[in-house]
């Protein structure tokens, strides 16, 4: 879509970012299909649309050109890590990595997601271990279900608002 023909005040790139299998595009296709406008009302009543773009990663590429890109203007990030499986959380650190290596922008705002916590039962990442991680590394946490819709919204509408508060 051509984005000058569109008005808006603000213009946002999020990515999805996480191993593969940990509901990255589920969370997306939950939330919306991968463009929307949000529109709210700021506190001195001016209503301001924001566009976001949101960028789904389909796999770990090794082409630099593609990851050049994927990253290119990101505003924010959602890491994803699926709770189920522990090592798509120690692999969340290397995709932080990959981030600081990419990033052209250094007040990139990245929230921590821990998906699949429906799966009650096989939780091998507990919340506090998830929590800690982030506030460590200075990211934003939220555990999240795709296949219930627990917090998926919350999610990304944090995000956005965490990037929009930074700007004003
Ligand atoms: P991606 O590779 O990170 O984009 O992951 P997908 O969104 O394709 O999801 C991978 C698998 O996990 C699929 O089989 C989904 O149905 C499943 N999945 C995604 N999110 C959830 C969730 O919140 N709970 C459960 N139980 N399964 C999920
Ligand atoms: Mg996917």
């Amino acid at each position: 879509s051509n984005l000058e023909d569109e008005n808006y005040d603000h213009f946002f790139k999020i990515i999805m970012m996480g191993d593969s299998c940990v509901g990255k595009s589920n969370l997306l296709s939950r939330y919306c299909h991968n463009k929307f406008t949000l529109e709210f009302n700021s506190t001195i009543g001016v209503e301001f649309v924001i566009k976001v773009q949101i960028w789904d990663a389909s796999g770990h590429t090794k082409v630099r050109a593609i990851t050049d890109a994927f990253y290119r203007s990101a505003s924010g990030a959602l890491l994803v890590y699926d709770v189920t499986r522990h090592i798509t959380f120690v692999n969340t650190q290397r995709w932080l990595a990959d981030l600081k290596n990419h990033t052209d922008n250094p007040n990139m705002v990245v929230t921590l997601v821990g998906n699949k916590i429906d799966v009650r039962q096989s939780v091998m990442v507990a919340t506090e271990v998830g929590k800690s991680f982030a506030e460590k590394e200075s990211l934003d946490f939220i555990e999240t279900s795709a296949l219930r819709a627990t917090n998926v919204d919350k999610a990304f509408n944090e995000l956005v608002n965490t990037i929009y508060r930074n700007l004003i």
